[in-house]
């Protein structure tokens, strides 16, 4: 593990903080955090200022330039995306897309595959949502009834997708299939492109406890699909879907820790001119050794975060050890944004907007959003059960 940074690498640093601190939309409110982008009042903005941040060369910039990357390697990008956090930017859309389907679409699709939608899906010109999960095929995936049938050229689906993130604003869905219904279960899977204005496709939105709209049901009815849509075999999506699990628990690296620092910072300060009963909160005692512990936590999601970043700057792909930095990053957030809930004391459970709430009830309602990151990507059990598995080498019970 090596800490520091070559001189290359920090002139970079240098180039793209200064262009993203002269681009920063004036109108974006640097406090605003999103449970999802995609349920923002500010989508069109965030949206915008991510295809700016495309034409200047700083979205998908591991990616190979004839695909629409900048060819840089992974040290660079994860600057840059620190960068993005530290200078309080907006977020960028379409992260499964790029953090998922382009990786899978890279390392298994045919050419005429990548030409099609890798640069569409950078720029954000046509947005994806990811279907795997389905009503009774969660943790245990590979049972998955979605099915999709071949008839002449095409691929004809018939089933239902749920909790679908972004999916009411998706131009395209990248799905798990059954191909081959009478295949061992994690056999006969394929990875389908679907065209979300497709006939046949109906969606429905799913509200969450915050209040957000981020989720949707997706339902597929005889839906025709060409058959160049498949990306790698027909029988062999289980294999892709590896690649984009990979991605989805470990490869964000030290964008991760970025963020959460700098919500940690915003714990120091919200404890500092929190007053409780007995004076300031941050003079508390029991404050103090709680946001001591939470500062040692994040320095270690700084540490793994490294780690991970020279595997993947030495060409390693992510493989199951991502799910030791996915089980950490999600615990170690909810009890973060639990402690920052308990500073705000009574107040905090004031519904969001109410004039009475600490920071607009921000608090609160990030506590409620930290639950997501323990479930999704494959709950934390699952993850428990891979890495005792997979990385320990323990037996199956
Ligand atoms: C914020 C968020 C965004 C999401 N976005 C998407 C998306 O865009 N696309 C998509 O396809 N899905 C998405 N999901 C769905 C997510 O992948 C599933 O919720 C998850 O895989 C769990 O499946 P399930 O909800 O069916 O729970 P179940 O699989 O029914 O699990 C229920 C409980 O049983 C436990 N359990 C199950 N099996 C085992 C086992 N073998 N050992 C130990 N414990 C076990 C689980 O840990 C869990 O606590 C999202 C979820 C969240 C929270």
């Amino acid at each position: 593990m090596d800490f520091r940074f070559s001189e290359a690498e920090e002139s970079y640093r240098e180039e793209a903080r200064a262009w993203i601190l002269a681009n920063i939309p004036p109108s974006w409110n640097r406090d605003e955090h999103l449970d999802f982008a995609e349920d923002s009042d500010s989508y069109d903005l965030i949206r915008d200022w991510h295809r700016a941040l495309f034409d200047a060369g700083y979205v998908g910039v591991t990616w190979p330039k004839e695909y629409g990357g900048q060819g840089r390697s992974h040290v660079e990008n994860a600057i840059l995306q620190e960068e993005l956090v530290r200078t309080g930017a907006p977020p960028t859309v379409n992260g499964l897309g790029i953090g998922l389907c382009g990786p899978a679409i890279l390392h298994h699709g045919t050419e005429a595959q990548r030409r099609r939608f890798l640069r569409p899906m950078l720029r954000a010109d046509e947005l994806w949502c990811q279907g795997y999960s389905e009503p009774g095929s969660g943790s245990d995936l590979a049972s998955l009834r979605t099915r999709a049938e071949r008839r002449g050229d095409a691929w004809i689906v018939t089933g239902q997708k749920i909790w679908t993130s972004a999916g009411h604003r998706a131009d395209w869905i990248f799905c798990l299939v059954r191909t081959e219904p009478n295949a061992p279960k994690h056999q006969g899977i394929g990875f389908l492109l679907i065209d979300m204005r497709s006939k046949g496709i109906e969606v429905r939105p799913l509200v969450q406890m915050t209040g957000a709209h981020g989720f949707s049901e997706v339902f597929f009815t005889e839906v025709e699909v060409p058959g160049e849509n498949m990306v790698g075999e027909p029988a062999g999506g289980w294999e892709v879907a590896n690649t984009v699990l990979g991605h989805e628990r470990g490869a964000s690296t030290l964008s991760r820790y970025s963020m959460y620092k700098r919500d940690f910072d915003s714990v120091v300060a919200l404890a500092r001119r929190t007053r409780g009963a007995s004076g300031r909160v941050s003079d508390n005692p029991v404050a103090r050794q709680r946001i001591a512990q939470a500062a040692i936590e994040v320095e270690i999601l700084r540490l793994s975060s490294l780690r991970q970043l020279t595997a993947l700057a030495q060409g390693r792909q992510p493989g199951p050890e991502s799910s030791i930095q996915k089980l950490y990053y999600s615990e170690m957030g909810a009890r973060l944004m639990a402690l920052a809930n308990d500073l705000t004391g009574v107040f905090g459970q004031l519904a969001r907007r109410s004039p009475w709430a600490p920071d607009a009830g921000r608090w609160g309602q990030r506590e409620l959003a930290s639950r997501g990151p323990l479930i999704f990507a494959g709950t934390n059990e699952i993850q428990r059960n891979i890495i005792a598995q997979k990385v320990l080498g323990l037996p199956r019970s």
